[in-house]
């Protein structure tokens, strides 16, 4: 895939959806550091149910604290590997008080040191947090850069690598949460909706669902 179909394929993406952001309800660095911790393997849908309760009653380090570990799981019952989500948000409160004031550090290197923090949920607070350009490879994002070719990669890093390298600096920003939407909602991963998909004919997947 050349730069120009690249591009066209993100004027478009842009186009529908000039200011897309994440599906996850936050109102601060930190909601959306925990609701990105929470989203491991469960859907956007259940975590906002859980943090709808949760962030009224404790939205900071401290307040999480408090609750203890099993008021928080108690909380957060309905999103799988609970229990292990609840030991690392405490920890990583913990940690966010004892080094940052309770803060939520802009650094990937500080990001990736907090309990239950990997690569992916880093790039997520930078980007949609803190409005660096990076970007996130979920399972979506590795399937559409995959099919379409605008990035292929045999595991999430080196689509990671290609992404940052391929599209065009204009699109950086937003191109992440594009790309997840698309995955999510028109190339699905067991039936891509590619008859209603607006980048059909500039898509090189070899097994379009027409
Ligand atoms: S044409 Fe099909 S495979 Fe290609 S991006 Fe669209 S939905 Fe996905």
């Amino acid at each position: 895939m050349n730069k120009t179909i690249r591009t066209e394929i993100f004027t478009r993406l842009r186009d529908a959806n000039p200011h897309p952001t994440t599906e996850l309800n936050y109102n601060s660095p930190f909601e959306l550091l925990i609701a990105v911790l929470l989203s491991a393997q469960a859907t956007d849908v259940g975590v906002n149910k859980a943090t709808a309760k949760l962030f009224p009653v404790a939205n900071t380090p401290q307040q999480i604290l408090d609750l203890g570990l099993d008021t928080l799981r108690e909380y957060v019952k309905t999103i799988g590997l609970y229990q292990t989500k609840s030991k690392h948000i405490m920890q990583t409160c913990r940690l966010l008080l004892e080094k940052y004031g309770g803060e939520v550090p802009q650094t990937r290197e500080e990001l990736e040191a907090l309990p239950g923090v990997g690569r992916k949920t880093a790039n997520v607070v930078l980007n949609t947090a803190f409005g660096q350009a990076v970007m996130a490879v979920d399972t979506h994002i590795f399937r559409v850069s995959n099919r379409t070719k605008i990035a292929t990669g045999k595991d999430v890093r080196e689509v990671e690598d290609k992404l940052m390298r391929f599209i065009p600096k204009e699109f950086l920003m937003d191109a992440h949460h594009w790309l997840i939407l698309h995955g999510r909602y028109t190339c699905k991963a067991q039936k891509p909706q590619c008859s209603r998909c607006l980048i059909q004919d500039l898509c090189e997947y070899g097994a379009k669902n027409l």
